[in-house]
């Protein structure tokens, strides 16, 4: 395959690579709610403004595509108003009209936090094979709008091992402070880990780490590798 390597992905090797062998000082998860796809808000009125009746019959249940760490599909469910005659879906918590799922935007706005640029949080969240485009990306994190301040340094690929010829998403980034994996855990419910290197520097992150789990509506873990 002669994939020509991207200008990203070529910056990325030109940096001089960070010493990842070092145990950590401090590891943390970030672990997003679930989402119940079998919840519907209730109780169901008719959207329509001046309409806003109760009285609305079931009428087809359709399954919707979404973009989502963790689903692929929901069911919507599309309802006929008995007033006005028209009808509108009813989508599970955490679904709107759109593909991309509420979680999966706070996910990228938390890459986005923690010092990934526009361009590089799709980048990364193809590795988990999930798809979001830059200007999507851009889009949430303008509506966020979320006031974090904090130590944010860009966080650069860390290049995967040489071998294999196809080029892989990569799943790991780092500045000189922290270092950023995408994967799934055990249990398939937490997706990004931040290993913090020094001791001295988990003290400092914490409060910025945490604003930026409040802002993307993700619970928290910290395990501090203490040296006994
Ligand atoms: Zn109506």
């Amino acid at each position: 395959m002669s994939s020509p390597i991207s200008r990203d992905s070529a910056l990325g090797i030109r940096r001089r690579p960070v010493a990842l062998e070092r145990l950590p000082a401090g590891q943390i998860a970030f672990r997003f709610p679930a989402l119940e796809p079998y919840r519907y808000p209730e109780p169901v009125r008719c959207p329509y403004p001046r309409c806003g009746s109760r009285d609305v019959l079931l009428r087809q249940i359709v399954p919707k595509a979404v973009r989502d760490p963790f689903l692929r599909q929901v069911m919507a469910r599309r309802y006929g108003c008995l007033r006005c005659g028209r009808t509108f879906r009813v989508y599970p918590q955490g679904i709107g009209p759109a593909q991309t799922s509420l979680r999966l935007r706070h996910l990228s706005l938390l890459l986005y936090l923690l010092g990934l640029s526009y361009a590089d949080v799709p980048r990364a969240l193809r590795a988990l094979g999930l798809s979001m485009s830059k200007t999507a990306v851009y889009l949430t994190v303008r509506a966020a709008g979320a006031a974090v301040s904090g130590p944010r340094q860009r966080l650069r690929a860390v290049p995967a091992e040489a071998g294999s010829g196809d080029e892989v998403a990569p799943s790991r980034w780092a500045n000189r402070w922290l270092a950023v994996e995408l994967g799934r855990d055990m249990w398939g419910d937490s997706i990004v880990r931040v290993d913090v290197f020094q001791t001295e520097d988990l003290a400092a992150l914490l409060p910025w780490l945490e604003q930026i789990a409040t802002a993307a509506d993700a619970q928290m873990l910290v395990r501090a590798n203490r040296a006994a």
